[in-house]
């Protein structure tokens, strides 16, 4: 059977600070991240299915990214838990998704944790082939499950 590669793009607005460094992601500011998430597998040969033909459904792609991925990135301030922005939390008129994660915020590390939520939820007739995070028009990061065997 053939094996076929899906890929499905994502688009969300995150604000972010890197603590420590030493480049303008220091301080406090958004990006508008676009993400693109790409599946393997066969395509269902059974015309008694409804998804025959389909490696997966579109739709179901964007259902099983958009809850747990995309509603909690989208318009959330990342910072890292080293940064005592705990106060922040406090200013409730300003930060309804201040999210204090237990690494450095980068493009990187996002890819790294946006995979490690999206590999469990998928069914197990697919595979996470790979994900690209696309920080501004010119730079991404990008995790290939061939890399991380
Ligand atoms: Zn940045």
């Amino acid at each position: 059977m053939e094996k076929i590669r899906l890929t499905k793009e994502f688009h969300f607005e995150m604000a972010h600070a890197l603590w420590n460094y030493n480049g303008s992601c220091k301080s406090i500011h958004g990006h508008s991240y676009k993400l693109f998430v790409t599946l393997i597998g066969t395509p269902i040969s059974n015309t008694q299915d409804p998804k025959n033909g389909m490696v997966a459904d579109f739709s179901d792609i964007k259902k099983w990214i958009k809850a747990p991925v995309l509603d909690k990135l989208d318009h959330a301030l990342l910072i890292a838990n080293e940064a005592d922005a705990k106060g922040l939390s406090t200013i409730s008129q300003m930060f309804d998704k201040l999210k204090i994660v237990d690494y450095q915020p980068t493009c990187e590390n996002l890819l790294i944790d946006i995979v490690g939520t999206v590999k469990p939820l998928l069914p197990e007739y697919l595979s996470l082939h790979s994900v690209k995070l696309c920080e501004t028009a010119t730079s991404y990061a990008e995790w290939f499950a061939s890399d991380n065997q």
